[in-house]
């Protein structure tokens, strides 16, 4: 049956009272399944390991989420050789058949919606719109990839040539290890997993360790769907014990990772030594990390250009790869920016996210915590602080929303990635100089300009060096298939998840030539 093209799963307006009495009792029910212990999987075998580890809720630290299987170097040595074995039956099962089951776990989670958000709200501390933004951009993967595989099971086109019939087809890799980062701990894990499944291959699921319950969340959901054992495998652990012999095994074909630059360096230096034994070159895509500048012109609306500066430095506590953490501003308008920006960060409330009011949750975990804290310490000396700067009380890892201006270009908190709610305020001579100042770090993920000129705006297009360009709107908030996202430089190989050219990472290519015999 034809698909209907692809569209957006649109987001719930928890302003409707009926959507927010039921994102109330979602979050109630959630929170009475608290403290479950979940198995890893490999192939049909449910493991329950000696050794547990459990992930908390950064609003309340002492919550238990959820009881997880700390698995090791055996443990992967295991999971990658049933999904060897699986992957030969599995990359023959017809592309139609695959693509359904990302179509009916579509389905299931468009139902389960608010569940899965109150689950996020939980485990990682997302607001609602956060968290339900975060299941719509699942289900929209789900959507988007499923048909994206109807689309390369196709014909292909090829330049015809007497006496042969010349087809190409997109054939799967193999066994794939698929490491996400915990902040869009359902959409890039479901999307990560869904693309290398739908194409043929077989995968061993390392999820974040700061959310493995919505991992598991979604595991459930592939098992109810009914995909065959074997094809996802489950093996949460930390990143060196289970994650590194995952990576370096001999029969793991590829690789798909999302998270840090230095994990992502690693990862991809380990990929690359030949094993014994391995008959192929590991393949390797890397989404890493970002320090995403938003430019602020002369003559701009700076209303505007303040709202979309707070909401993409302060949601979801700024720990978005794509947040905004720098605003450059020129000269002529730099005060009346700040003074414009000031009352719109100290308006935004911070506080456990399972209550609706609170618009800023925690930061991820005590780590998070104070390296935050580390930086803003740093920054107070590298600038001069205008808002926030320092913790919160509560039972939760609470930061307030923290400005910092007159920041050096070069500064510590202008060019490292601080992953929490800090925005430096940097002053551009103008609006040349301020492209030059945003493209100058190592990464090159997002970035949006606020102007009303027509050839500044072109100027952007063509100098602002970054995988995803926003004009006159924020840098944050990426759609499945309007905005395929991934950057450049040390922001990893700009793979472009949600783009029509992401599949092709997980295939490859074989061209059939057959002379025609008359
Ligand atoms: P992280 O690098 O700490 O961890 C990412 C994943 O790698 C986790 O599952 C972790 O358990 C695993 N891991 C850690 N060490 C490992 C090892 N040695 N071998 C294998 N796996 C290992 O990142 P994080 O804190 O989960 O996520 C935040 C980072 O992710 C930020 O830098 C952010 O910018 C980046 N990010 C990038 C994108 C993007 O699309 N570019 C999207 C989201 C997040």
């Amino acid at each position: 049956m034809r698909k209907a093209p692809f569209k957006n799963e649109p987001l719930t307006d928890f302003s409707v009272p009926a959507n927010k009495r039921k994102m109330q009792e979602a979050v109630g029910r959630v929170r009475s399944h608290l403290g479950k212990e979940y198995p890893s999987i490999v192939g049909h075998q449910k493991l329950f390991l000696t050794v547990k580890f459990l992930s908390y809720n950064p609003s309340q630290k002492d919550q238990v989420v959820g009881v997880f299987q700390k698995a090791d170097e055996t443990h992967a040595d295991m999971a990658v050789k049933v999904a060897a074995e699986t992957f030969g039956r599995w990359s023959l099962a017809e592309p139609a058949k695959r693509a359904d089951y990302l179509f009916k776990a579509a389905s299931i989670m468009r139902k389960r919606r608010l569940e899965l958000a109150a689950w996020m709200v939980f485990e990682v501390g997302k607001s609602w719109e956060e968290a339900d933004g975060d299941v719509a951009e699942a289900i929209d993967f789900l959507e988007f990839y499923g048909r994206e595989m109807l689309r390369y099971a196709g014909p292909q086109p090829l330049t015809k040539y007497p006496g042969e019939k010349n087809a190409l087809r997109y054939i799967p890799l193999g066994v794939g290890i698929i490491i996400p980062p915990w902040n869009f701990p359902l959409a890039i894990l479901v999307g990560m997993t869904s693309a290398a499944i739908v194409c043929g291959n077989t995968v061993v699921l390392k999820p974040s360790s700061d959310s493995p319950t919505i991992a598991a969340k979604f595991v459930e959901i592939m098992e109810e769907v009914k995909l065959p054992h074997g094809v996802l495998n489950f093996l949460p652990g930390s990143g060196a014990t289970v994650g590194n012999p995952l990576v370096g095994h001999r029969k793991t074909r590829f690789v798909a990772f999302t998270g840090s630059k230095d994990v992502g360096l690693g990862i991809v230096e380990l990929a690359a030594r030949h094993q014994p034994g391995q008959i192929w070159i590991k393949r390797v895509i890397a989404e890493m990390g970002g320090k995403d500048s938003i430019v602020v012109d002369s003559g701009c609306d700076l209303d505007v250009a303040a709202s979309g500066v707070a909401a993409a430095a302060f949601g979801f506590q700024g720990q978005k790869c794509s947040a905004c953490s720098r605003a450059i501003v020129v000269r002529s308008v730099y005060e009346k920016f700040i003074e414009k920006l000031i009352p719109k960060v100290k308006a935004i409330k911070v506080g456990p996210v399972f209550n609706y009011e609170n618009a800023m949750g925690p930061v991820i975990n005590q780590a998070a915590m104070d390296s935050i804290t580390k930086y803003i310490e740093i920054g107070k000396s590298e600038g001069q602080l205008v808002c926030g700067g320092s913790a919160l009380g509560g039972n939760g890892f609470f930061i307030a929303p923290t400005v910092i201006k007159d920041v050096h270009p070069k500064a510590r908190i202008s060019q490292e990635e601080i992953f929490g709610p800090v925005l430096a305020i940097i002053k551009a001579d103008d609006y040349d100089d301020a492209i030059a100042i945003a493209n100058d770090t190592e990464y090159g993920l997002t970035g949006a300009v606020y102007t009303k000129s027509r050839s500044r705006i072109e100027k952007a297009k063509d100098f602002f060096h970054v995988g995803n360009l926003y004009i006159n709107r924020k840098c944050t908030g990426a759609l499945v298939g309007v905005h395929p996202f991934g950057g450049f430089n040390m922001s990893g190989t700009d793979s472009k998840a949600g783009g029509r050219d992401y599949l092709m990472l997980f295939t490859q290519a074989k061209a059939i030539s057959e002379k025609i015999i008359k």
